[in-house]
């Protein structure tokens, strides 16, 4: 449990951080990493335990998509089931759009070329790969990694909004359109929803800032300082969410 000295102190390592990148001009690829004394205040105040029985919760979880295979009648060929990485007990959350043919070799999300860009993004925003909780919409990979149709999203939806409540992150960062998409239930660009929080009403009582975002992916194809930089100021005021009040 953090003292509320202690998330004063986060929330002031947080800005600080963001001011710093700011005087400097630069994005997430060269801002300058946060000392691991600084990384360790953030990750302690925003990654405090609030749901004690998520590990067990998690685990039946993935047993019965398991038994439900809610892909099955839309994608049939696949080696692994890509569940989720990172911490239960997450302030941030990341939810991508699909898992990608590393992605379906090693079960593991985010683990090729676009996974090593969110770990730069990660690692930019003071925090760790092992700190933050990250899962996908479609738990399988579409054949030739095709974008999720409307019915593969409608029957995975439900098990991502169960992984959002076992983990209650403080804040989302939906990566890409499809991914937004789903979690808002929009059909805007990403021009038109990226730069803002949405509300995401999980259940009641539970309502969690979603802040969409373009794809590594997207930025891989399409590198330029701005779209870096549009992608570093949505990170940064994910971060503001990430202390709680
Ligand atoms: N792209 C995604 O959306 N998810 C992954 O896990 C990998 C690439």
């Amino acid at each position: 449990m953090s003292s509320t000295a202690d998330l004063a102190r986060a929330r002031r390592v947080i800005a600080q951080h963001a001011k710093t990148s700011a005087l400097m001009g630069v994005d997430f690829v060269n801002v300058k990493p946060m000392t691991k004394a600084a990384q360790q205040t953030v990750v302690s105040a925003a990654n405090t335990p609030r749901n004690p029985d998520a590990e067990a919760a998690m685990r039946k979880l993935r047993a019965r998509y398991e038994r439900e295979k809610p892909h099955a009648p839309f994608i049939k060929e696949f080696k692994n089931l890509v569940w989720d990485d990172g911490d239960l007990n997450a302030g941030l959350m990341f939810v991508g759009e699909a898992p990608g043919a590393d992605e379906d070799e090693q079960g593991k999300p985010f683990v090729g070329r676009a996974g090593q860009l969110l770990n730069k993004m990660i690692s930019a925003m003071g925090l760790s790969r092992e700190s933050v909780y990250i899962a996908n919409v479609l738990k399988v990979r579409p054949p030739n990694n095709a974008t999720p149709t409307t019915e593969e999203i409608d029957a995975s939806r439900p098990f991502l909004f169960e992984q959002i409540k076992i983990v209650q992150p403080r804040v989302i960062v939906a990566l890409g359109l499809p991914a937004s998409r789903c979690l808002l239930h929009s059909n805007d660009s990403m021009a038109n929803l990226r730069a803002r929080f949405h509300d995401l009403e999980v259940e009641p009582g539970l309502t969690v800032p979603v802040m969409p975002t373009y794809h590594p992916a997207y930025l891989l194809r399409s590198y330029t300082p701005e779209n870096r930089k549009k992608v570093w100021e949505d990170l940064q005021m994910a971060m503001s969410k990430l202390i709680p009040q």
